[in-house]
């Protein structure tokens, strides 16, 4: 494995050197007035990435990933054996519904394909059909990482809205936030989950949670067992600047570091740049001649593509062969889809010249491996693509 080589897996994203640095800072005592001024910044940054009000709600920073912070959404905010309605259309999807029923809950599941996001009418149809609100969450992946599918929360809101159902909206944005657009209050999302590692370009180690005043208040009566993640004594500790407990301080002073980048570069210019270097690597796949896992454009992830290897060959090999021969590391297929797809991730501190290294590889891999690729066919692709673009973006800024 090389070290010089980007990673094109959809996290841990490839780190900068100004927040590599930020982390790598001396021991401070992380109960002094030197601790709150790392905090405080970071806290206001996540605030403005996730898209909340200024006033209201509570960012929380925990040293966990982004699974952790899931565990503290549902513990935090449910009791034994409430309901909750979660879609399974992928392998975190899954994983966040094996942790809830772990917890002792009552998941309604509602399965949909694996190239589908959350399946908004279902949703809003066993809803409705709940008259007697036992549904205390409804749950959802905002942005599947195993098929680089999309789902529309702001559709999912709507139909809550529309069946009168005040269950709290519970979202995995791990590997959203950040690198799409993310909009809790717009979306009237009670809790936003995200990790460190992914669009804020950091080592693994923080989860990172947005929560709404509602949220807050559901905590009074959650009765899941917690302690560590108890998110009531972290609120206590906030108060005075600080943590109940040793905080990752150089993780936090990386993360300070990360959103005022995001700020520097603008939220809308970050959205924009990943999906212009995503539509780059869907139009290489298209040259290929090959198919991305995501059933329509409306569900194209600008984070993560997962390409459909073609019958009688199995994307997994691709990726072997990309870390084993060229030192580059590409995401393999996970649960259903396992040897069905290769997935090139596209998010964090990444530009199209770096992406283009990417579909280089991933095109001498699949000549290597015999794949029907035309090598060089999606790297020019994309070159037409960001070459045509740029030339958008630097007309725009004269
Ligand atoms: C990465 C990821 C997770 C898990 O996060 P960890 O930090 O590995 O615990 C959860 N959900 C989604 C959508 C992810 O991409």
């Amino acid at each position: 494995m090389s070290f010089q080589n980007p990673v094109f897996i959809p996290g841990p994203t490839n780190m900068p050197e100004v927040i590599r640095k930020a982390c790598d800072m001396p021991t401070i005592d992380h109960r002094s007035p030197a601790f709150a001024r790392i905090f405080r910044p970071a806290v206001a940054g996540v605030r403005e990435v996730l898209g909340m009000d200024p006033a209201a709600g509570e960012v929380l920073i925990l040293p966990a990933t982004g699974t952790g912070g899931w565990e503290a959404a549902i513990t935090n905010t449910l009791s034994p054996g409430d309901r909750v309605l979660a879609a399974r259309h992928g392998m975190f999807s899954q994983r966040w519904i094996d942790l809830c029923r772990a917890h002792g809950l009552d998941v309604q599941v509602i399965e949909a394909p694996w190239a589908e996001g959350c399946p908004i009418h279902a949703m809003g149809e066993a809803l409705a059909a709940d008259t007697e609100h036992r549904i205390r969450a409804v749950l959802a992946t905002h942005n599947e990482t195993a098929t680089g599918v999309r789902s529309d929360i702001a559709g999912l809101r709507t139909a809550m809205d529309a069946a009168g159902h005040p269950a709290l909206l519970l979202v995995d944005g791990v590997s959203s936030i950040g690198s799409m657009p993310f909009e809790m209050v717009h979306w009237g999302v009670d809790i936003a989950v995200a990790g460190s590692q992914k669009g804020f370009m950091l080592p693994a180690g923080l989860a990172i949670l947005g929560l709404s005043p509602r949220a807050v208040r559901a905590m009074e009566g959650a009765n899941l067992r917690r302690a560590y993640f108890d998110l009531r004594d972290m609120l206590k500790s906030y108060g005075t600047g600080g943590y109940p407990y040793t905080p990752p301080v150089g993780l936090i002073n990386g993360l300070a570091t990360s959103v005022d980048m995001l700020r520097d570069e603008g939220l809308a210019n970050v959205y924009a740049r990943h999906h212009r270097i995503a539509e780059g690597v869907r139009r290489a796949v298209a040259a290929w001649g090959l198919q991305v896992c995501a059933a329509r454009p409306a569900l194209h992830s600008d984070t993560v593509t997962a390409v459909v290897a073609p019958e009688g060959f199995n994307g997994t090999d691709v990726v072997t062969l990309a870390a084993s021969k060229y030192g580059v590391p590409f995401g393999v297929g996970l649960g259903e889809v396992a040897g069905k797809v290769f997935r090139i991730g596209h998010l964090g501190s990444l530009t199209d010249v770096m992406m283009l290294s990417g579909l280089a590889t991933a095109e001498m891999c699949m000549a290597d491996l015999g794949w029907p690729v035309a090598p060089g066919s999606g790297v020019a692709a994309a070159q037409e693509y960001y070459r045509t673009t740029a030339l958008e973006e630097t007309r725009a800024a004269a």
